[in-house]
């Protein structure tokens, strides 16, 4: 670690011990992280996480709760108490969970602990979609047609906004997340009835009746920018990432960089970015959410955390985005500058699910053999080995799959080879589908689009 960079630590931040509160391969992934860095680890489990193995390898493991999320992974309280008996000074929150939680972030700061993440006013901004759109469009994002207030009572109101956006529209609910709280409006005879189903659901699911409305976009891709801030008043962007293949708004299928997107047309987005974050005082890790059509790009929405599809940026730009997080978490100095950030080759990445292939009904269960790829370019993200079972408590992601390769082409040939070198037996999984998708001319092609994965798997269903 240089001598300098030490120095500019402030002495409130240090930690020398993180509590990861979070499960699986992510919480793999950020304990090596961790030692690596020489920090510390605590780890927690619910009863039924009491056989991971990151917990053989953390300093300490502590079981918090139940099975049931809502009583151990998303238990505020015991996870703060952990950490302090534990004698952690940080608390890693993940991906899902708490990660974007704003009053857990600030009950963890309250509780005189180190919150690796923005701070809970930026996660509060960004978590409600109306003053995201504000806060982007003040800073000169692109964002998608549409107001960046709520939705009056007005029937008429309402009525003319629709009209000047034109349609179809989409009415989205301001607290909405996971795909849910969202109704496509196709014509004007539809508008009242979708905004009265959308404004309950929102109301129920949501806790807030907040809705706005913006164009649909018919043909877009998702194409999402990295970045991370340090609190210094540094930020940088880590290059692009296309997470088009989704099924249910889910991404199965992502890579870095996105394919044939010049980079006189991405670097006034990364750099808008960039702005945003210094804008609004952004620290930590996060990224940029946009739909790309016909040559533009529209903001819809930003994540304030680690994201599960963060390895294909690590691959392309060679920085360690987990260790970058927790050292800007420490209060350093980012040690790179926007000229540093470079993209090389390209990368895949393939989420293996604990699944059916046809259905996709979660599959629970012993792994009774499984067998991993490796060589060159090939990286497995997994908390899974043989003799491992799978609950059904929890998401069904047990493994990420990345390869690296010089081109696009090749990238998409070393997971074809990846693929068939995966074997898990005992459970289900999508790997039959994933090794079929990689066959597919028109992604090979890269004429994919946040349909494409849907049309392509009804027509596998109807053949
Ligand atoms: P969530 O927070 O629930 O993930 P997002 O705003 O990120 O919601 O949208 C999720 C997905 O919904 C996008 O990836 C895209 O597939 C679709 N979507 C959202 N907004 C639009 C839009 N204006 N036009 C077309 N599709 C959209």
């Amino acid at each position: 670690m240089p001598e300098t960079l030490e120095h500019s630590a402030a002495a409130g931040h240090r930690f020398d011990t993180v509590l990861i509160a979070n499960r699986g391969e992510i919480a793999a992934r950020i304990q090596r992280a961790c030692r690596e860095l020489g920090l510390k680890t605590v780890a927690i489990c619910s009863e039924a996480d009491r056989e991971a193995p990151y917990g053989s390898t953390a300093d300490s493991f502590l079981c918090i709760g139940p099975s049931t999320a809502a009583k151990s992974y998303l238990n505020q309280h015991a996870i703060i108490l952990t950490a302090r008996l534990a004698g952690a000074g940080a608390i890693h929150p993940g991906y899902g969970f708490l990660s974007e939680n704003a009053a857990f972030a600030d009950a963890v700061e309250k509780a005189g602990l180190v919150f690796i993440g923005p701070t809970a006013s930026s996660i509060a901004i960004m978590g409600d979609k109306i003053s995201a759109k504000r806060a982007m469009m003040a800073a000169g994002v692109p964002c998608v047609p549409g107001p960046d207030t709520a939705l009056p009572d007005d029937p008429a109101t309402i009525e003319r906004i629709a009209l000047e956006i034109g349609y179809p529209i989409i009415i989205k609910a301001a607290g909405g997340g996971g795909g849910r709280g969202m109704r496509v409006v196709p014509k004007a005879d539809l508008l009242h009835e979708a905004i009265a189903l959308t404004r309950e659901e929102a109301r129920k699911a949501f806790g807030s009746p907040s809705l706005y409305m913006e164009k649909f976009l018919e043909h877009p891709r998702h194409i999402e920018i990295q970045v991370i801030c340090d609190d210094h008043g540094n930020a940088l962007w880590l290059g692009h990432r296309d997470c088009s293949m989704q099924r249910r708004h889910q991404k199965v299928v992502e890579e870095a960089p996105a394919a044939g997107i010049a980079p006189d047309i991405i670097q006034p987005v990364g750099l808008a970015c960039v702005k945003a974050c210094l804008q609004i005082g952004y620290r930590g890790v996060g990224t940029f959410e946009f739909l790309y059509e016909d040559g533009a790009f529209y903001f819809i929405e930003m994540n304030t955390r680690l994201q599960v599809e963060h390895p294909v940026t690590e691959m392309t730009s060679g920085v360690d985005i987990v260790q970058a997080q927790i050292r800007v978490a420490q209060g350093h100095v980012l040690d790179l500058i926007q000229g540093d950030v470079t993209c090389e080759g390209h990368s895949f990445e393939c989420r293996i699910n604990a699944e059916d292939p046809e259905s996709f009904l979660p599959s629970a269960g012993v792994v009774t053999h499984l067998a991993l790829p490796a060589g060159p370019g090939i990286r497995v993200d997994t908390h899974i080995h043989a003799g491992y079972k799978v609950s059904p408590y929890y998401d069904s992601l047990i493994a990420k799959l990345i390869v690296h390769a010089p081109t696009r082409a090749e990238a998409m040939a070393r997971m074809r080879e990846a693929l068939a070198g995966t074997e898990v037996e005992g459970i289900s999984t999508n790997i039959p589908f994933l090794r079929a998708l990689f066959e597919d001319g028109a992604f090979a092609r890269g004429e994919t689009d946040i349909h494409y994965l849907e049309q392509w798997l009804k027509l596998r269903r109807a053949a």
